[in-house]
């Protein structure tokens, strides 16, 4: 990137992202390219994103296909891609009914708003209170930053929504203790993402379903970034047997094209009717047909089973660096939602990895997050872990 590119860029965006200078200009598969010709390995997949590799030529005709038939119709009316998707996520999850929008934090907002109506519905007004962990993420929006357990996202954004109480994750007796008749609702991630890719403990999502069963609050699983496959399971709540209320799907959901979806059971969905929530581009067919190829695609190629099979690998592979240099303190994730915790800040590493052509990225300051596309292959992995004990 030219300085004087640099210089423009930086002049008319908004100040929201720390960036490298760097303009990718083509991706394909596993690979991306800059404006300058040079070639990156992507272990960021996009943040957990581009789960089928960058320009997937299944997703790309779908999207050509319906682009040329019908781009967008609103949703006043149906659309065949629309009905074909919501009916696969039906087919292969618990939920019953599914509401589209554009994003995560979208598709939260309509958890949150969807777990206070159902309550009011059933003449519990006083109902509206949201469980939320600690170090938890769940969007940028008023409602799911006040949901968002790390302070640093809600400075200067005062005043937080009321209704967010906070426990800390993997603590079944804190939330049994929180919990409250006014509880309407309890909502985690099965793997913390943005938290620093954080698992809880084998039994913590099972306790927290029979807390929510008792007291009758409604379960609500952010899906966003572990769900379509990131964990080595379509949805990573499939390893630990339980099944939510409500669950939230976004990023991976569209390979690349913006989409969120929130699924609930029938009981859950019937709190909303007509007028009651919408969004002017959820859902649209040219997005739909292109999440919808890339569900098939991740099935019909057993790219699933992939994730999980070169996910156990790299972690092992990060575990052996772990024992080889000090400077690693933590190795956690599942399927390709790895991290590697590190004794001090990330920011060199990562720009060291990204001049020797791997795009990596560090969150919590000291963490190395790893979401890369599911086909990622082991010589991928291996030059990247090469690279990795190097640097360290
Ligand atoms: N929830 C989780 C678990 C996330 O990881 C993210 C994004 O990183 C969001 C919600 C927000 O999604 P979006 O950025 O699409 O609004």
């Amino acid at each position: 990137m030219t300085q004087a590119l640099r210089k423009k860029a930086d002049a008319v965006m908004m100040n929201t992202y720390l960036r490298p200078p760097l303009v990718l200009t083509r991706g394909r598969g596993c690979r991306v390219w800059d404006s300058e010709g040079n070639s990156y390995i992507d272990f960021i997949g996009g943040i957990a994103v581009c789960n089928l590799g960058h320009a997937h030529p299944r997703v790309v005709r779908a999207l050509c296909r319906q682009a040329e038939t019908l781009f967008h119709a609103s949703n006043l009316y149906y659309t065949m891609p629309q009905i074909d998707l919501a009916a696969w996520l039906v087919d292969h999850s618990f939920a019953d009914r599914i509401f589209f929008c554009n994003s995560g934090a979208e598709a939260n907002e309509a958890a949150i708003k969807i777990a206070r109506r159902y309550f009011h519905q059933n003449g519990e007004t006083g109902r509206f209170r949201i469980l939320c962990a600690e170090k938890s993420f769940h969007g940028r929006t008023m409602a799911t930053l006040s949901a968002t357990g790390q302070d640093k996202i809600k400075t200067g954004f005062s005043p937080i929504l009321e209704g967010f109480d906070f426990i800390p994750f993997n603590d079944a007796a804190a939330l049994e203790q929180a919990m409250g008749p006014d509880t309407c609702a309890v909502i985690l991630e099965p793997i913390q993402g943005e938290g620093g890719v954080v698992e809880p403990g084998p039994d913590y999502l099972r306790r927290a379903r029979e807390i929510c069963d008792r007291s009758g609050a409604l379960l609500i699983l952010d899906e966003i970034q572990t769900g379509i496959g990131r964990t080595g399971k379509l949805f990573a709540h499939s390893h630990f047997e339980i099944t939510p209320d409500i669950m939230t799907l976004a990023k991976a959901l569209g390979n690349g094209l913006p989409i969120g979806a929130m699924l609930a059971t029938e009981q859950v969905a019937s709190a909303f009717g007509p007028g009651a929530h919408a969004t002017t581009f959820g859902g649209t067919p040219v997005v739909t047909a292109a999440a919808l190829e890339t569900l098939k695609t991740l099935e019909e190629e057993g790219i699933i089973d992939h994730c999980a099979e070169i996910g156990a690998y790299f972690k092992n592979r990060l575990i052996g660096l772990q024992e080889a240099h000090e400077g690693v303190a933590d190795v956690r994730g599942r399927g390709l939602l790895l991290g590697l915790e590190l004794q001090d800040s990330g920011a060199s590493l990562v720009s060291e990895c990204l001049k020797r052509g791997f795009l990596v990225n560090c969150i919590q300051d000291r963490v190395l997050r790893f979401a890369p596309p599911l086909i990622i292959q082991k010589e991928e992995v291996d030059s990247l872990v090469e690279c990795l004990d190097s640097l360290l």
